[in-house]
C-alpha cells in the first residue's frame, strides 16, 4: 500500500498516520518529523530548514525533494505513507518522477478536511502540550495561508488522477480512523 496523507496543519495527520502505520504496517515518512530531527541535530539542512519553519514558510522544494527521494528509494518495495509531502505541485511532480523510476504507483491520496477555525483551536491547544515553536497564532495563520496558496492545489492535481479520497477530519479520533479504514481496506 502506497498512500499520501494531506490536509491543513493541525488536521490530525500525525495522529491518523500512527493509526494507519499500526493497522497496515506501512512505513511512515513525515517531512515535518524529518526536518524537526534535522533542526534538533543542528545539521546543515536543519539550520536552513529552521529559518523557514519558524516563520511558517515552506522549506525550499529541492531540499525536501532530496530527503524524500532518498527515503522512498530505500524502502525496498515496502508499503509507505507520506505525511506532509508533497506540499507543492513541484514536489508532486518530483515525486511522480521518483516513483516512475522505481516503477511504483500511489494507490490513494487521503485529504483530511478540517476548517481554519478548528485548526487554530487545535494548534493553540497543542502548543501548550508540545511546545512546538511554529505553533503560535501568527505563525499558524501564515501556515494556513501557505497551505491555501501552495498545498491546496494538490487536491485538483490528485483528483484529476482519480486518486483523491476526502475524509472529514472532525469528530472523535477513532471515528475519523474508521472513515480512513473504510477507504484503505480497499487497497490491502
Ligand atoms: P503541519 O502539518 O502541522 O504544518 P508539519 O510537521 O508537517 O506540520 O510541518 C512543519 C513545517 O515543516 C512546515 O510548516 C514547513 O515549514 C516544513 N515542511 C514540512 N513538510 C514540508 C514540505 N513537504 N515542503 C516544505 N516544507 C515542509
Amino acid at each position: 500500500m502506497k498512500i499520501i496523507l494531506f490536509g491543513p496543519p493541525g488536521a490530525g495527520k500525525g495522529t491518523q498516520a500512527q493509526f494507519i502505520k499500526d493497522k497496515y504496517n506501512v512505513e511512515h515518512i513525515s517531512t515535518g518529523d524529518v526536518l524537526r530531527e534535522a533542526v534538533k541535530n543542528k545539521t546543515e539542512v536543519g539550520m536552513l530548514a529552521k529559518s523557514y519553519m519558524d516563520k511558517g514558510e515552506l522549506v525550499p522544494d529541492e531540499v525536501v525533494v532530496k530527503i524524500i527521494s532518498e527515503k522512498v528509494s530505500n524502502l525496498d518495495n515496502k508499503g509507505f505513507m507520506l505525511d506532509g509531502f508533497p506540499r507543492t505541485i513541484t514536489q508532486a511532480n518530483a515525486l511522480n518522477d521518483v516513483l516512475g523510476e522505481l516503477n511504483l504507483d500511489i494507490d490513494a491520496v487521503i485529504l483530511l478536511k478540517v476548517d481554519d477555525e478548528e485548526v487554530i483551536k487545535r494548534i493553540l491547544n497543542r502548543q501548550k502540550i508540545e511546545k512546538r515553536e511554529d505553533d503560535n497564532e501568527d505563525v499558524v495563520r501564515n501556515r494556513l495561508k501557505v497551505y491555501r496558496e501552495q498545498t491546496s492545489p494538490l487536491k485538483k492535481f490528485y483528483d484529476e488522477k482519480g486518486l483523491l479520497r476526502e475524509v472529514v477530519g472532525i469528530g472523535e479520533i477513532s471515528e475519523i480512523s474508521g472513515r480512513i479504514q473504510e477507504i484503505l481496506d480497499n487497497y490491502v
